[in-house]
């Protein structure tokens, strides 16, 4: 076992859970209602070893939409079907300094990186026009979902279609990014705006659990085989790749004092999400609706950096 001691381990981290509970900070999303109407009070924390061993705790088993959390795994897709170096062409790897819907490009024109809105709506472009052309807009949803399903282990992955069209309804900001983009000759020949934003939003509306993510958060830690399954889901350099971005890039304008303070590949969405990769060692998802004025999840991020206080994971513990 990675963990020898796994109870021990899930006592402690039980000690950390309900620290954190105890933290009424931040604002639940509320652009949107469907999103406004979940409670402050949830949270749950769900772990997954690379090895198998499972451990869950509080509001594990409520659905809620990836949004954000969404983005490693479009980039993975993106990663795994055209290469790196087709995708970087497009998108580069500079944490922007700004909110996650800010409308800039880096120096080249292209959005700074593929954790941020700018760069998740480009990595939809290259799944929407260069990975199988021939499939139409809802073959490549279905396409998607079944990549995200391949990463959990084949747990269930849904689809929150109010908050799709919710979603699509107040999205100025994504629409003026998505033209801004156009303008800028950011996507592949032959992209279609309409079917990338329509995308961008399907991804940002598939459901899923604590539990159910912290197997993908697993999937991550483990080089792209997924631990339940055993299935050979992403190849080990992409999972470099989406590692690499998620340490820089994975939790918007916080993401330095986080690589600072818990020095470890993790992505956080307005939904409260917050996955965290230990590699070689396990996958963690914390949810917590209520969002600091980053659009951090609050109690997601005080259980990373507590984590690492009491457990040695930090990239530079251990020198
Ligand atoms: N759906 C959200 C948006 O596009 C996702 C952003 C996020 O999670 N920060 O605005």
């Amino acid at each position: 076992f990675v963990i020898p001691d796994f109870s021990s381990f899930c006592k402690d981290v039980e000690d950390i859970f309900w620290k954190c509970k105890d933290n009424s900070e931040g604002q639940v999303a509320s652009y949107i209602p469907q999103l406004a109407r979940y409670s402050p009070e949830s949270w749950g924390v769900s772990i997954c070893t690379i090895d198998g061993q499972r451990y869950s705790i509080g509001d594990v088993d409520i659905p809620f939409t990836l949004q954000s959390c969404s983005k490693p795994l479009t980039y993975a897709i993106a990663l795994e079907n055209l290469g790196a170096k087709t995708v970087h062409q497009y998108i580069g790897q500079e944490p922007s300094g700004r909110n996650f819907n800010e409308l800039i490009l880096d120096l080249d024109k292209k959005p700074h990186n593929p954790m941020i809105n700018a760069g998740a709506i480009l990595s939809c472009s290259l799944l929407q026009t260069l990975i199988r052309p021939e499939m139409s807009p809802a073959e490549k949803f279905d396409f998607t979902l079944q990549c995200f399903k391949k990463m959990s282990g084949g747990e269930n992955i849904g689809f929150n279609n109010a908050v799709f069209l919710s979603e699509r309804e107040a999205a100025d900001r994504n629409y003026a990014l998505g033209f801004f983009m156009r303008e800028h000759n950011c996507y592949p020949k032959k992209a279609n705006l309409k079917d990338i934003m329509d995308y961008y939003f399907q991804c940002c509306a598939m459901e899923a659990t604590c539990e159910t993510m912290s197997v993908i958060a697993a999937t991550l830690a483990n080089g792209g085989i997924c631990p339940t399954t055993e299935e050979k889901v992403l190849k080990p350099e992409v999972v470099r790749d989406v590692l690499s971005i998620m340490h820089s890039c994975g939790t918007y304008d916080y993401s330095g004092q986080f690589a600072f303070k818990v020095g470890l590949p993790a992505k956080s969405g307005v939904c409260g999400g917050m996955m965290l990769v230990i590699p070689n060692v396990m996958g963690i998802f914390c949810w917590s609706p209520p969002l600091d004025h980053l659009g951090n999840t609050v109690r997601g991020v005080q259980f990373c950096e507590e984590l690492v206080n009491v457990f040695n994971f930090h990239r530079y513990d251990n020198l």
